[in-house]
């Protein structure tokens, strides 16, 4: 599957091989299996099978390897050594990604000093947490009439669950109490329930991550006209008379250029770096990199109360893992805050020697917010400097407003609040996140109904101002979304694939 024979042609190129480019690959497979594709990917394979989230490497010296060499440029820096190493005044990556150098906040603006990238074959799916929920209210892309059904195909190419954790200690204890706190007056899908997770458990305990490897699947993986370039940065897509025609691209190892002819390409290179292939390719609409939204992050821990005198409903099997019986709080328009409530296997707050914690008793509370839109933050590229690839040099542009900042303060008090129900809070506050820690970068490629400046691409994700270009990932998704983004932009990768198969196959 993995080659570095570079075809002179096929039918549909693919820049970069995350969960969204994947799903192109595994929907094109399926309903278009007699369509050659090729999917270039600048960072290396790091897992097996190809793609694989790097937490089913069981061995922790070899997971650490490849975490390392998911970090591009940023191999060498120091990353986040545990849960209460977060607070960390310095700017340090989550392993796995890597951070900005600089561009990351101009004079006088809020910017995105935590704003990171993966680059291996899987991208930040094969480091992510696998949380699929899906979005509610305003969240809503309203004009799609189809999305639930793309949702739930989102859901299936993401082998999303919600019974991994059952096994795990307190979970329903811990769902019990926020559901007191949260439940009353929500309409039942957006009371406190369990995490849709891309994870399952395999028949012999084992839990098994879903990264590329699983949105691929089988039939990608055997399907003979696919082919994987890893190490291969594409630098533009071309185009004729304002068409997609191909890409260049570079061989990491050897530095050589190539050109591969393509009927259509479809850029799926991240929330911020497709944007970058495309102003690259000198395909630079208005919209081009604006209404660039982020996720604020408030966390908080707190110790179950009673949780020995509860030991009965801790399931017998240890079913823990790093994070672990993951509950809910969904996002509404009344409450606009999206809660992802984890129970960890450690404390991020140091506790007394001789008061350990029952496993599973310690609970991590986060809570997301949405971003009010604004035309000026953005990520703008330099024409003149370059990044680590020799890409155009990334610049964002990120304030936030006092809206935005109000919600901040009414989500600092109800994870104080949603603390408090759980058990004993530790710590004597939560603590906000540095921007760009969310890693869902959103709308840099928006969708829209028109080509009306406002949008990047159309409601098929592909270009207004280029034909047969398609973009891919959370930068396609125009609402500001507080929940976790990628099942949302896989669902929109799905609906841009049947579109190609119907225009290339059909
Ligand atoms: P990516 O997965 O980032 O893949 C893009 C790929 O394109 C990369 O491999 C990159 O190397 C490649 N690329 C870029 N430029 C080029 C180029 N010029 N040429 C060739 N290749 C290129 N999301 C959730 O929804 N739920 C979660 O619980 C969650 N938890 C997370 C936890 C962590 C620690 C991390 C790191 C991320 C998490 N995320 C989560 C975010 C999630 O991983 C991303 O939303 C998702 O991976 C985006 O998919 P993508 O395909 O658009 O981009």
């Amino acid at each position: 599957m993995t080659t570095h024979t570079y075809p002179a042609s096929v039918d549909v190129a693919i820049v970069g091989s995350g969960p969204t480019g994947a799903a192109y690959a595994r929907i094109l497979s399926e309903r278009a299996p007699s369509l050659t594709i090729a999917m270039f990917e600048v960072g290396p394979t790091v897992s097996d099978p190809v793609g694989a989230h790097v937490k089913n490497i069981a061995d922790p010296e070899a997971r650490r390897g490849a975490q390392v060499a998911s970090q591009g440029p940023g191999a060498a820096a120091a990353t986040v050594a545990g849960p209460g190493d977060v607070g960390a005044g310095d700017r340090k990556a989550r392993p796995g990604t890597y951070l900005l150098d600089d561009g990351f906040r101009m004079p006088g603006e809020d910017g995105l000093p935590a704003a990171a990238f993966s680059s291996n074959v899987g991208g930040m799916g094969a480091h992510w947490t696998g949380a699929c929920p899906r979005p509610g209210g305003g969240e809503r892309i309203d004009f799609l009439p189809d999305l639930e059904e793309l949702l739930d195909e989102a859901d299936r190419l993401l082998g999303v669950t919600t019974d991994a954790f059952d096994g795990a200690p307190f979970t329903a204890l811990v769902r019990e109490r926020l559901a007191a706190a949260v439940d009353d007056g929500r309409e039942p899908a957006a009371r406190v329930q369990r995490m849709p997770l891309a994870v399952h458990r395999r028949d012999d305990g084992r839990l098994v991550w879903s990264a590329s490897d699983v949105v691929l699947g089988e039939i990608t993986r055997a399907n003979p006209n696919f082919a994987l370039f890893d190490e291969t940065l594409v630098t533009r897509v071309l185009l004729d008379g304002g068409r997609a025609a191909g890409v260049e691209v570079r061989e990491r190892r050897t530095a050589q250029a190539h050109t591969v002819g393509a009927r259509v390409v479809v850029v799926a290179a991240d929330g911020l770096r497709t944007p970058q292939v495309l102003f690259a390719s000198g395909i630079r609409p208005a919209a081009l990199g604006r209404m660039l939204n982020d996720q604020s992050q408030v966390v908080f821990a707190a110790r179950l109360r009673d949780a020995a005198a509860q030991e009965k409903s801790a399931a017998g099997d240890g079913a823990l893992s790093e994070q672990s019986g993951v509950s809910w709080v969904p996002y509404t328009d009344a409450e606009p805050f999206h809660g992802q409530i984890m129970q960890l296997d450690a404390s991020p707050v140091p506790l007394a020697d001789d008061d350990p914690a029952a496993p599973g008793s310690i609970v991590g509370l986060g809570l997301f917010t949405a971003k009010e839109l604004q035309w000026d933050d953005r990520v703008d590229f330099s024409d003149d400097e370059t990044d680590g690839y020799g890409m155009p040099a990334m610049r964002i542009h990120y304030t936030l407003t006092d809206a935005d900042r109000a919600t901040l303060d009414r989500a600092r008090a109800r994870i104080v609040e949603l603390a408090e129900a759980i058990g004993e809070p530790l710590g004597d506050r939560p603590f906000t996140m540095p921007l760009g820690s969310s890693l869902h970068y959103q709308g840099a490629t928006r969708m829209g109904t028109s080509d009306d400046g406002r949008s990047v691409c159309s409601p098929d994700s592909e270009v207004w101002a280029a034909p047969g270009v398609f973009v891919a990932g959370n930068n396609v998704i125009p609402t500001a979304t507080a929940c976790n983004p990628t099942l949302t932009a896989v669902a929109l990768a799905v609906r841009g694939a049947r579109r190609i198969a119907r225009d290339l196959a059909g």
